[in-house]
């Protein structure tokens, strides 16, 4: 150790899920290890993610089967998830006093179903591998000779060490930490940074329907998008509805396809409120109500027939002189307009929420530039990246966090 200098065998720069993940198992193989941290604790990213419940991992335990969800880097993934995979996960947490439960599409949370609890362990597996974890600590720039990182500048001052990892996180939630430094550093050592655009993030709607059912989520809803009018692609899933447009699992694993049809084009969609029900089965269920309750007001009758919580859209949907009537005396077209509604309402997606709605953002390094085997850099000798600093598409689910899981123990097993 030289004067005024602190020297370790590794620097981890970020206390998020990867950062910790790479400090605990670098540590626990003897190295001397310390985490860098700028918030006043570790783990603020992760204390929020699941709305509070921390969907950990997605239990697919086929590693090929697993690594498909990542589109374009599936081939790159297979090494890491070969070396600490889905399963891995499961034990990780399992064996330190944190069961995992399995919810619907595979989405694994803590038994507890606390984030903060995740964030406990993780805590512990740094005191337990004697990790040097300083907060409060914001790196400030990185100094590189040649091709190797030689030490870095905090205002507690200088640290040196034989070998870095970025785990800086992208760019989502700012307030959590994530502001984007690693991607700056990255840009100047060389590396290409594709530029983030949020990709899992809710839309905004211009219509007012939708923002009066704020609160509201159906289950297995169908959207349709357009661009330009042109059908562009549809999807299935749970859908919420907001004071601002949309959100939930089906918008959410949406929003990076729409961000690719805005760029050419404006973007409209239609929800089917029945996609397992055909318009003439639709019709015939509609009918069977109308018989039934013909002397109700039309306004009651709908309200029984569209799913739960949605009446309050009715004037809205469905223009109130017509609603207010008695249900027998619906004319037959307007009882073909109302299914046409129910099989496609019609939404105007006026944009994408920022960065600080969403749940994670692409851009970063591209696998290209990372020997996956080990998550060092290929431009920098003595560098590893880990988490989302990694440019990484991929779907909500668990899908994130796994890869801050598999990078960062693939980083701390290799240095
Ligand atoms: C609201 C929300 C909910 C989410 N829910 C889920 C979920 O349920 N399941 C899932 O799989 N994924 C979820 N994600 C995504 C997941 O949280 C991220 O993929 C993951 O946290 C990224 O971890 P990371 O280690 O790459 O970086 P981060 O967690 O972003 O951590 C980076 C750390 O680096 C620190 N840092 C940054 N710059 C510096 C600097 N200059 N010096 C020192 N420290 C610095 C930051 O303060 C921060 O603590 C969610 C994301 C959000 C925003």
């Amino acid at each position: 150790m030289s004067a005024g200098k602190t020297k370790y065998d590794v620097i981890v720069i970020g206390g998020g899920a990867s950062g910790m993940m790479a400090a605990g198992r670098a540590a626990e193989r003897g190295k001397s290890v310390v985490l860098l941290e700028k918030n006043p604790a570790v783990g603020k990213k992760l204390d929020i993610t699941g709305g509070g419940r921390c969907n950990i991992t997605n239990a697919e335990f086929d590693r090929h089967a697993f690594a498909k969800h990542y589109g374009a880097s599936e081939q790159f993934l297979y090494s890491p998830l070969s070396q600490f995979g889905v399963q891995d996960t499961f034990d990780f947490f399992t064996k330190r006093g944190l069961p995992l439960v399995v919810e619907a599409r595979k989405r694994a949370f803590p038994e507890s179903q606390k984030s903060p609890d995740v964030t406990r362990v993780m805590k512990k597996y740094l005191a337990d591998a004697g990790v040097t974890v300083l907060t409060h600590s914001a790196v400030l720039g990185l100094t590189c000779i040649g091709n190797r990182i030689t030490e870095v500048l905090t205002k507690k001052g200088v640290f040196a060490a034989d070998a870095f990892v970025i785990a800086t996180g992208g760019v989502s939630h700012p307030e959590t930490g994530s502001t984007g430094d690693g991607f700056r550093w990255l840009a100047e050592l060389g590396h290409t940074v594709h530029p983030p655009t949020p990709t899992i993030v809710p839309l905004k709607t211009a219509e007012k329907w939708v923002k009066s059912l704020a609160g509201i989520s159906l289950a297995a809803m169908k959207i349709t998008f357009f661009a330009d009018g042109k059908r562009a692609f549809s999807k299935k899933g749970g859908l919420l509805f907001t004071h601002f447009g949309l959100s939930g699992p089906l918008i959410l694993n949406s929003a990076s396809a729409v961000a690719e049809l805005f760029k050419e084009a404006d973007v409209t969609a239609t929800i089917d409120l029945y996609p397992d029900m055909d318009f003439a089965a639709l019709e015939k269920l509609v009918i069977t109500k109308i018989e039934a309750n013909k002397n109700k007001d039309f306004k009651n009758v709908l309200a029984d027939i569209l799913p739960p919580g949605m009446a309050k859209a009715i004037p809205q949907l469905f223009t109130l002189s017509e609603a207010g009537v008695k249900a027998h005396s619906l004319t037959k077209e307007e009882r073909k307009r109302l299914i046409h509604i129910l099989k496609a309402a019609p939404l105007t997606i006026t944009g994408l929420m920022g960065f600080d709605r969403a749940v994670i953002s692409d851009g970063g390094v591209p696998l290209t530039e990372v020997d996956t085997r080990t998550m060092r850099s290929l431009k920098i000798n003595n560098l590893y990246l880990t988490g989302d600093i990694l440019h990484i598409n991929r779907p909500s689910g668990g899908y994130s966090l796994q890869l801050c899981w598999t990078t960062g123990f693939v980083a701390g097993n290799s240095i």
